[in-house]
């Protein structure tokens, strides 16, 4: 036995125990979700699977309900061992606490000193996905034929990526999750704390869709396995109004609460591969995700340090609006960005794509402050964690690292959503007009942003065409002064 573990609540999973009758602490915090507003379905499910752990583990766990961490460790007493927890502030918490040590982090496939190995190797060259994927791969041997990837390849983004098919998908639905009394006296002790003011409570509520335990986490792998992750692959960038999913796994939330591995859902991807379920290219895409992008972002957030969070080369000032801050999504013309603020409102999630290409893509569009916009991703989304929303929001979504972490903007107009979605046909504007009022706000405000950041872009040899056609349109100057008078009135 190795002391008394504490398990913060993205710590859930068995593998944060040294063995199954590991004594643990648990801790729920009143605090932790009074500091800023939180979607009504992320606090539900922070609080749901906490509270369903500490029932399993009966009286293997202490499980303190409390105001503050520090009032819960004196409470606690003894010695306590933690796995380092997944913020810089947790990680301050717990090094100034007495009696607490610290160890290595668990949960993700590559850990902090060999990601420092792999970024040392690289000596001063850009630390590139690509090049941290394939040496994943290679350590962790997934999908790997000895010391070559499986299929001869390591990259199938050329044959993923397809716009969305006409019709639709037709997959079966997601699994659904029983709620039990716990999720009911969740749900009391939410509309208390809400009504009480303790908690600013976003969003909609309504029945659990992802799982708070380890059983049902399972669960909801081997459905996706089976129904969604042969069709992965080509449908990942793709947006449908209707379908909010697609093939997409859903796994995220559970993978934060650490009660799914990364390293197991990519071997589970792998099986299938194996046994012919699914195709190479979307196990591929799938694994890419899980232990390229996941363990990436987990550590550039490392890497870049706690100042990260602040950086903002764009010098984006202007305040994230009221009607996008209440996701008000009546107010919005724009068809496929009043969709997306729907979908977060009803279910705090949507996908990838969804997040990158219109929600980040409008803020970045039109100079938000790229802190405000992190705040507003971490409130409002499921899978909100800090060490994920800081590097895909400050780096991935508003450029505000200056290209430390991508090497040019997602900045894109009307005609990218066009292509990969079916909003376009019924929205009020058109994704080809720039000017006037049918003018796609994502068509304006991409030329709008590049008129803004022209001289920045110019030496970059991945905007330098842009760039260039930008200094071609004869409408430019009427097309910015649309775009100012549109101001931070919803689209
Ligand atoms: P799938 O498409 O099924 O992908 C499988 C898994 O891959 C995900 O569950 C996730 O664990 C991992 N993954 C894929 N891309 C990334 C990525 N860029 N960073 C980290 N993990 C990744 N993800 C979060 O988990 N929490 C967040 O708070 C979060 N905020 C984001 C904010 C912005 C602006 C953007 C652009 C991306 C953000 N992501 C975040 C990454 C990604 O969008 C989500 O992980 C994904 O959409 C979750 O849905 P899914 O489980 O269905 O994913
Ligand atoms: Fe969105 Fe523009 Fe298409 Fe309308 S026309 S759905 S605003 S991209």
């Amino acid at each position: 036995m190795s002391g008394r573990r504490w398990l913060f609540a993205d710590q859930l999973g068995p593998h944060f125990l040294d063995d199954p009758g590991q004594p643990a602490l648990l801790v729920e915090s009143r605090a932790a979700f009074a500091r800023r507003p939180v979607h009504r379905r992320r606090a539900h499910l922070v609080l749901s699977a906490l509270r369903h752990r500490a029932a399993e583990l009966g009286d293997q766990a202490l499980f303190i309900q409390t105001g503050t961490y520090e009032q819960a460790r004196a409470e606690a007493g003894g010695d306590l061992t933690v796995c380092a927890p997944t913020t810089w502030a947790a990680r301050r918490l717990v090094a100034r606490l007495p009696g607490v040590t610290v160890l290595p982090a668990r949960g993700f496939g590559t850990g902090e000193e060999e990601f420092a190995a792999w970024a040392g190797r690289r000596g001063k060259r850009r630390l590139l996905l690509e090049d941290f994927y394939r040496d994943a791969r290679t350590r962790l041997d997934v999908l790997m034929d000895g010391a070559e990837p499986a299929g001869g390849r390591w990259n199938f983004d050329g044959d993923n990526r397809e716009p969305p098919p006409s019709g639709g998908l037709t997959l079966p639905a997601p699994p659904a999750f029983e709620e039990d009394e716990i999720d009911r006296q969740v749900r009391r002790d939410l509309d208390a704390w809400q009504r009480s003011g303790d908690v600013r409570l976003t969003g909609e509520d309504g029945p659990r869709e992802f799982p708070v335990t380890r059983a049902e986490a399972l669960t909801a792998l081997r459905a996706f396995v089976r129904d969604r992750l042969p069709g992965f692959g080509p449908q990942q960038d793709a947006m449908l109004a209707g379908d909010p999913v697609l093939a997409h796994s859903l796994l995220s939330p559970a993978l934060n609460h650490g009660l799914l591995d990364p390293v197991e859902c990519a071997h589970a991807a792998e099986d299938a591969y194996r046994a012919g379920h699914a195709p190479l290219a979307s196990v591929e895409g799938f694994v890419r995700q899980l232990i390229g992008w996941r363990d990436y972002v987990w550590n550039l957030y490392w890497h870049f340090g706690d100042e990260y969070r602040d950086r903002n080369a764009l010098r984006a000032r202007h305040p994230v609006p009221r009607w996008f801050a209440e996701l008000e999504a009546e107010s919005v013309t724009a068809r496929c960005l009043s969709d997306a603020l729907a979908q977060v409102r009803a279910h705090g999630y949507a996908h990838h794509i969804i997040r990158l290409m219109v929600l980040g893509n409008y803020a970045l569009q039109r100079g938000w402050d790229p802190r405000e916009v992190t705040e507003w991703f971490h409130a409002n989304f499921v899978d909100g964690y800090d060490w994920v929303m800081v590097p895909n929001v400050i780096g991935m979504s508003q450029h505000a690292d200056g290209g430390l972490m991508a090497t040019k903007p997602y900045v894109g107009g009307g005609a990218y959503i066009n292509r990969m979605s079916d909003y376009c046909a019924d929205c009020a504007y058109r994704p080809t007009v720039r000017l006037g009022e049918q003018a796609c706000p994502f068509t304006a405000g991409y030329w709008a942003f590049l008129d803004r950041h022209s001289a920045r872009f110019a030496g970059n040899a991945r905007m330098a065409r842009p760039v260039r056609n930008l200094e071609r349109l004869a409408d430019r100057g009427q097309v910015v002064a649309q775009e100012k008078e549109r101001g931070s009135d919803p689209p």
